[in-house]
C-alpha cells in the first residue's frame, strides 16, 4: 500500500508556469550523485582526512600553503565530474521561467556549471578565494593562480565556511529572503535537519508554497513537505517537470 502511494507521487508532475518563484535547495546529494566524495558521512572526505588539519583557520594559519594545495586537490576531484540530468533539469527551468533561485549547501560549483545563474551559496564556494582585506576574487582552475593577494600580499584563503566559520549572514539572509517568498519550494538531496537548514520547509509554508522534497532516504523533517519522491535526483527532476 504504500510502495504504491509513493510511485503514484513519483509519477505527479508539475507545471512551473503555475508558480511565480522556484526555490530548488540542494544538499549533498545532488553533488554525490554526480560522483563528487561528500564531506561528512561514511566514506566522505573527513574520514580520510582531519579537518582539524585541512578545514579550519587555525589550520590555515599554521599552514596555509599545505591547506590551500589540499583544496586544489578538491577542485580537481570536482572538475572530474560533470552535472547529471537533475542539474541540467534546474538550468533548463531558469532558461525558460523568470524567478528560479537555487539555494545550495554545496561548494562545488556544479549549478553554475549546469548553467544556473541565480545560485546562492550558503557555503561559500571552491572556486572564489578571499583576501582579509580585499574582499573575494574568483579564480577558476584546476590550480589557483596565486596563493596571495597581488594588491596586499596577504595569504588567500578559500571562501568558504570552515568548520568554526560563522555562516555569512548577508547570504544567509538573501536565502531567507527567496525562501520564504517562494510557491514552490523543492529540497533535494539533504537531510536538512541541521539549523538553519532545518527551517526553510518551515519558512516556505508560512508564504504557504508548495514544498516537495527528493531524497532516496526520509529523513525526520520530510513530514513537513506536501509530496515526498524517495528517488534520485537525477530521475526525479526530469520526471517532475515533464
Ligand atoms: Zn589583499
Amino acid at each position: 500500500m504504500l510502495i504504491s502511494s509513493l510511485r503514484c507521487q513519483n509519477t505527479k508532475t508539475i507545471d512551473p508556469g503555475q508558480y511565480k518563484h522556484i526555490v530548488f535547495f540542494t544538499g549533498a546529494g545532488m553533488s554525490a550523485e554526480s560522483g563528487i566524495p561528500t564531506y561528512r558521512g561514511r566514506g566522505g572526505i573527513w574520514s580520510k582526512y582531519r579537518w582539524e588539519e585541512f578545514a579550519c583557520q587555525d589550520a590555515f594559519d599554521a599552514d596555509p600553503e599545505k591547506v590551500l594545495k589540499f583544496h586544489e586537490l578538491r577542485r580537481e576531484t570536482v572538475l572530474a565530474c560533470n552535472p547529471h540530468a537533475g542539474h541540467d533539469a534546474i538550468a533548463a527551468l531558469e532558461k525558460k521561467h523568470p524567478l528560479i533561485t537555487v539555494v545550495t549547501q554545496n561548494i562545488d560549483g556544479m549549478h553554475q556549471r549546469a548553467g544556473n545563474r541565480n545560485v546562492i551559496e550558503l557555503h561559500g564556494s571552491l572556486w572564489c578565494l578571499r583576501c582579509p582585506y580585499h574582499g573575494i576574487s574568483e579564480d577558476i582552475g584546476k590550480k589557483y593562480q596565486r596563493y596571495k593577494c597581488k594588491k596586499c600580499g596577504s595569504w588567500l584563503r578559500p571562501d568558504i565556511t570552515w568548520f568554526g566559520d560563522m555562516l555569512n549572514q548577508d547570504v544567509m539572509n538573501e536565502a531567507i529572503l527567496s525562501i520564504r517568498r517562494c510557491d514552490l519550494f523543492v529540497s533535494i538531496g539533504t537531510s536538512g535537519v541541521v539549523y538553519p537548514a532545518a527551517g526553510f520547509p518551515r519558512l516556505a509554508k508560512e508564504n504557504n508554497a508548495q514544498c516537495i522534497e527528493i531524497n532516496p532516504e526520509a529523513n525526520e523533517m520530510s513530514s513537513l513537505y506536501d509530496q515526498t519522491i524517495r528517488d534520485t535526483a537525477g530521475k526525479a527532476l526530469p520526471e517532475l517537470f515533464g
